[in-house]
């Protein structure tokens, strides 16, 4: 029978013994000796070669007779040879992803690994931070298998590493060394400026300064963070700081002149155009970031909101913030951003209203009416609903404990000092059909999956404490986050599709209801069992904006049933166009979202802008449903000729006739021109079903 031997590109090719016998007898040459055919034949003696033998494995066996024949000096020359074609291929490697990176239509295609979020353009800096990103997956998987084996052993090891090779599991932001997102306190940037966190910046004392600081604090964070940033304390500092330079009740006065300069601008002109300072720097790409923007998030709050977070919140000079004169801010701020994105394309900030809910109403009527009013005019922010403000954790100066049903936005902003260190994914369409395919029940299967990943997750907590030890994670110790109030994120993607493979129709019946109760159960279970004074999990559908399309390659591949290219971010089938808006919030309502407790957001995608009065209803359908986050989606277009931005989806610019026009929607979290999506998202996002209006 003829032998073939697995070549390091996985190919096959028929052995030849000849190849070993030359490359022995080099090895003698380079150190000046000699290799008699007896000699070889010794050595070959010692290395045995089956059917598909890697020639990584003949190698090493040929290492290791040279050894055992005691031909060191050969033995070394043979390693530093082996070593030395290593860094070349892995150089060759690097050039080939180079020069096709430089060929990609954009950057979240030529991404090669977690293509950025938010990278707009495809340049040097760029490029710059897509070389290494190999290497930080190798590390990260060498530290966290370490400790793996520290703590469960090598079994446990393997197995996770098995797992993630098969596409079972997914590990998150392995392309970063930093721990994943956080919503900050402020507080000690108030107090003490960037010291604390390695910058010269002192406190801020005026509005100025809080500006200015502002924006080099929020760099200097999310330099130390692999996702977002979320300050849901911005306009609330901001507004003490206008009010200590115009008085609390500034707002009653906001169209007095109060600029000496030339200018004349009144202190509404002043307070916006801080406004576009913050707002226009920090949608810059970041040299930092390898020219991504910074994820920025903040939250606006009801009354019943704020006070609940924020009544004991004293300020350095005693006061106390003040509800009147913020409630002015929030909303100038919402309609100055709402008009501004007619100018500009501004992805960030990423904005979470939050609304009390009381009898299946937002409990301050002036804010439910606001928040319509705002979709209304045509602004795109996420809506947060509880009927508890504690459901939204605050920071560590205040009162407020993270309750139970602690929530974490892995996506928008919302609470105050919390987030996620890691998140690691399971791929539930896999498990199932797996466990299915060797007729296991997948209830079985999937708790040894979910015990793992919380043995992983807590050993790359392990690891974050020890660099947190080392002082390599100041957020932490100058008190922006808290180790123990940062979830550990188990993620699932793949549910939908997963149903789909186990005959449930994908709509709100108690079949699929049992199915993902049961699912998110097990996730939730575990969560509690894991659960120390320490460490808190949570479950969360993650948005999936790279790894949605991987998986359903992947699974294909290895000959699952997969029926679309990118699986859903959503409990129902993002193209169904036999449910209706009503159908999609009880299907992100409390049934299915009750063990979802890292959140789940609903991107409702409508053809076009809805009445006021249309979004109230729409609100109340939320409460009722028990759908506490969601959006709204309507495509705005964007005049490729002449620059014209409009609020809703045009086949022709309304201010040149051009027809060279490009959108922007939710890629899922965020608002990204459709052109800059990856080729994969972009033939999903053709594919979304977007609701008539007629429905209501
Ligand atoms: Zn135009």
């Amino acid at each position: 029978m003829e032998l073939f031997i697995i070549k390091r590109d996985g190919k096959k090719e028929s052995f030849s013994v000849g190849k070993i016998k030359n490359a022995i007898a080099k090895a003698f040459l380079s150190v000046g000796s000699f290799a008699t055919q007896e000699v070889i034949t010794n050595i070959l003696s010692r290395v045995s070669i089956t059917n598909e033998t890697t020639v990584e494995d003949i190698q090493n066996q040929v290492e290791i007779a040279l050894m055992a024949e005691r031909y060191y000096a050969v033995a070394k020359s043979y390693m530093l040879y082996r070593q030395k074609h290593a860094e070349d291929r892995e150089v060759t490697e690097k050039l080939k992803f180079l020069i096709d990176y430089c060929d990609a239509q954009n950057a979240a295609t030529g991404s090669k690994f977690d293509a950025n979020a938010n990278v707009e353009n495809k340049n040097m800096a760029t490029l710059i931070g897509e070389l290494p990103k190999s290497n930080f997956i190798r590390l990260n998987r060498r530290m966290l298998t370490d400790k793996l084996k520290d703590m469960y052993g090598k079994e446990v090891s393997d197995r996770y590493i098995n797992l993630l090779n098969e596409h079972f599991i997914y590990k998150n932001d392995e392309t970063s060394l930093a721990n994943y997102c956080a919503s900050i306190t402020m507080y000690p940037w108030l107090i003490g400026g960037t010291t604390s966190i390695g910058g010269n910046s002192k406190a801020p004392t005026n509005l100025k300064s809080f500006c200015g600081g502002f924006i080099n604090m929020v760099f200097m964070v999310s330099s130390m963070l692999s996702g977002a940033c979320a300050t849901p304390e911005f306009l609330m500092y901001m507004n003490y700081f206008i009010g200590l330079e115009f008085g609390e009740d500034y707002y009653l006065h906001a169209d007095k002149i109060v600029d000496s300069s030339k200018k004349q601008r009144a202190l509404d002109k002043v307070i916006t155009d801080y406004f576009e300072q913050i707002v226009y720097s920090i949608n810059q790409p970041t040299g930092a970031r390898n020219f991504q923007a910074v994820f920025w998030n903040i939250s606006y709050y009801d009354k019943y909101y704020f006070e609940s977070l924020f009544e004991n919140f004293v300020f350095p000079n005693e006061s106390k913030p003040d509800w009147n004169s913020l409630n002015w801010l929030q909303k100038r701020f919402m309609k100055w951003f709402n008009m501004e994105r007619t100018r500009s394309v501004l992805t960030f900030p990423v904005e979470t209203m939050a609304l009390l809910t009381e009898n299946g109403e937002p409990k301050d009527k002036e804010y439910g009416d606001f928040t319509a009013e705002m979709y209304a005019e045509g602004h795109s922010f996420f809506t947060y609903m509880s009927d508890n403000a504690d459901s939204l954790s605050s920071c560590c100066r205040l009162r407020n404990e993270i309750q139970d049903n602690g929530f974490s936005y892995t996506l928008g902003a919302g609470g105050v000092s919390t987030g996620s260190k890691s998140v690691l994914t399971i791929n539930l369409n896999r498990c199932i059909q797996h466990a299915a395919r060797n007729s296991m029940p997948y209830q079985f299967y999937l708790d040894e999956i979910v015990d793992l990943v919380h043995k992983v997750q807590l050993a790359y907590n392990e690891n974050l404490k020890n660099m947190k030890a080392k002082g390599m994670l100041p957020l932490f110790d100058a008190g922006y986050i808290n180790m123990g109030r940062q979830y550990l994120t188990i993620g699932v993607n793949g549910l939908v599709e997963a149903a789909e493979f186990l005959g449930i129709e994908i709509s709100d019946n108690p079949r699929y209801e049992n199915f993902v109760q049961q699912i998110l159960g097990i996730v939730e279970d575990y969560n509690k069992r894991y659960r120390t004074k320490d460490v808190m999990f949570n479950c969360e559908m993650i948005p999936a904006e790279n790894v949605g399309v991987k998986h359903a390659k992947w699974d294909r591949e290895a000959g699952y049933m997969v029926k679309r290219d990118c699986y859903n971010s959503y409990f129902y089938i993002v193209e169904d166009e036999s449910l209706n808006i009503i159908d999609k919030f009880r299907l992100h309502g409390h049934k299915y979202i009750e063990h979802l407790t890292g959140g789940s957001a609903l991107h409702l995608n409508l053809e076009e802008h809805l009445s006021k009065e249309q979004y109230k209803q729409l609100l109340r359908v939320a409460t009722q449903e028990g759908c506490n986050y969601f959006t709204f989606n309507i495509p705005n277009t964007v005049c490729n000729d002449c620059g014209h931005i409009n609020k809703r989806k045009l086949n022709e610019c309304p201010s040149c006739k051009s027809k060279n026009l490009d959108y922007l929607t939710r890629i899922i979290g965020y608002m990204k021109r459709v052109s800059n999506f990856s080729q994969p998202r972009q033939k999903e996002a053709a594919q979304r079903h977007y609701a008539p209006v007629c429905q209501l």
